[in-house]
C-alpha cells in the first residue's frame, strides 16, 4: 500500500465545514465560494470565481511541467429529501461515515481533492474546478445550464487528464466511470382546433396529436442496448410529464409534454435533437430543448488503474452511466476526464446521505499520486 500522506484530519474539516454550509439555492452560494477560495489560496493556489457560472478555479503552475492535471466536484447539492432523520446541515461522524447533505455529492469529493492538493508536491500543473449550478441549474433563456458549461463556453480550459470525483463507491468500494450516457430534455407543444366533444372531426385534437409525435420519436429513435465491459446498458425515454384539455366533451386544443431521453455513447447529441426536430417538425409540433449534455467514452490509462489498485488494494471496477456529471462537459471540451470519487452512490440525492472517511482519504492518496507521478 503507498502512503500520500494525507492530514485525515484536515479532509474532515473541510468536510464538516462545507456540509455546514448550505447550498441549495443560488442565493446560499456566497459563503460557501468564499470559503473553498480561501482554502485554495491558503495551499497556494492563484484563485478565481467565475460569477456568472459560480465556478471557482485554482490554478497551480509548476516551474518546468508540461503537463496539466485538472481536478474538479461541485459544491452545491439537491434540497433535503424527505426522510432525514438526522440535522442534514449538522454532519456527524458515525461509525466511520460522515452523515450530511452533499456528504457524498459532492463535498466529500471536494474533500479529497483539497486534502490531495495540499500535501502533494506536483511535477504536473494542477487546474482544480469546483463548480456550482451543478445540481442546481441555472436557467437562462428558458433553458436549464450547468454552471461547468457556462464556464466552458466561455473560457478556454486545457489539461492532459481530468478526474471528477462525483460518488462511485459501491458498498465502500470505488470504481471508475470512463463513460457517461447522453441526455436530452425536451418540451413539446402541440396546438390544436377546440370544438364541440359530439363532434369532433370539426376540430383537430391537440393531446392526439401530441401523443403521436411521441410515439413516432420513441420509435424512430430507437432503444438501442451499448454492451461495456460484459454489461448492457439500454437506452431510456421517460415522459415526466403532460397537460392539456379542459373537458371530457371540448376537443382539446392545446397539450404540453416534458419527456427526457438518454443515449448511449455512440450516439451524437446534435444527431439526437435533430432527429427529434424532424420528427415534431413533420407533425408540426413545436420543440423546446430544456436541458442537455453530450455522452462521452474516455480512455482511462492502465498506469492509473494500477496505481489505484495499488492505493486501495483492488482493482476499482470499470464502468459507465446513464446519470450526468461535469466530465460530460470537460469531455466535450476536449479534456479526457474520467469519474472517481469518494462518495457511495446509493445515498446520494436520498435520506441520510453518508460518505466513508476512508474512502476520501483513499481518494485523496489517489489523486495525490496522479498529481505528483503524471499520467
Ligand atoms: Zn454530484
Amino acid at each position: 500500500m503507498i502512503s500520500e500522506g494525507i492530514d485525515k484530519e484536515y479532509a474532515e474539516k473541510i468536510l464538516f465545514d462545507l456540509i455546514r454550509l448550505p447550498s441549495f439555492s443560488e442565493k446560499q452560494f456566497g459563503p460557501i465560494t468564499e470559503r473553498i477560495s480561501s482554502e485554495l489560496s491558503k495551499i497556494g493556489f492563484s484563485v478565481e470565481y467565475d460569477r456568472e457560472s459560480a465556478c471557482i478555479i485554482g490554478r497551480k503552475k509548476i516551474l518546468g511541467a508540461s503537463k496539466t492535471i485538472l481536478l474538479s466536484a461541485h459544491y452545491d447539492t439537491v434540497i433535503p429529501v424527505e426522510g432525514w432523520t438526522k440535522d442534514p446541515l449538522s454532519p456527524r461522524a458515525i461509525d466511520g461515515k460522515v452523515y450530511g447533505l452533499g456528504a457524498s455529492d459532492c463535498k466529500g469529493g471536494i474533500a479529497s481533492i483539497l486534502a490531495a492538493a495540499k500535501v502533494s508536491k506536483p511535477k504536473n500543473n494542477i487546474t482544480i474546478l469546483i463548480s456550482g449550478h451543478e445540481d442546481v441549474k441555472k436557467e437562462i433563456d428558458g433553458k436549464l445550464r450547468s454552471g461547468i458549461d457556462i464556464y466552458l463556453q466561455n473560457h478556454k480550459l486545457k489539461a492532459n487528464f481530468g478526474i471528477v470525483t462525483e460518488a462511485t463507491a459501491k458498498e465502500g468500494a470505488i470504481g471508475i466511470l470512463t463513460g457517461h450516457f447522453g441526455k436530452v430534455a425536451v418540451k413539446i407543444s402541440a396546438k390544436g382546433v377546440a370544438a364541440h366533444g359530439a363532434h369532433p372531426e370539426q376540430g383537430v385534437n391537440a393531446i392526439e396529436k401530441l401523443i403521436e409525435a411521441y410515439l413516432n420519436i420513441k420509435k424512430e429513435l430507437q432503444l438501442e442496448i451499448f454492451t461495456f465491459n460484459g454489461k448492457e446498458y439500454r437506452d431510456t425515454f421517460n415522459l415526466g410529464i403532460i397537460r392539456g384539455g379542459e373537458a371530457i366533451n371540448i376537443t382539446p386544443s392545446n397539450c404540453t409534454a416534458e419527456f427526457e431521453h438518454r443515449f448511449h455513447p455512440k450516439k451524437n447529441l446534435e444527431d439526437v435533437k435533430e432527429r427529434i426536430k424532424q420528427i415534431c417538425n413533420r407533425s408540426r409540433v413545436n420543440t423546446n430543448i430544456l436541458f442537455e449534455f453530450p455522452p462521452f467514452i474516455a480512455e482511462c490509462p492502465n498506469n492509473f488503474k494500477e496505481a489505484c489498485a495499488r492505493i486501495i488494494g483492488y482493482l476499482p471496477e470499470t464502468r459507465i452511466t446513464r446519470g450526468g456529471t461535469d466530465a460530460n462537459f470537460l469531455n466535450a471540451h476536449g479534456i479526457q476526464t474520467i469519474v472517481i470519487g469518494p462518495g457511495e452512490t446509493k445515498t446520494i440525492h436520498a435520506p441520510n446521505e453518508y460518505v466513508e472517511i476512508d474512502r476520501i482519504i483513499e481518494c485523496a492518496k489517489i489523486l495525490s499520486h496522479t498529481i505528483q507521478r503524471g499520467i
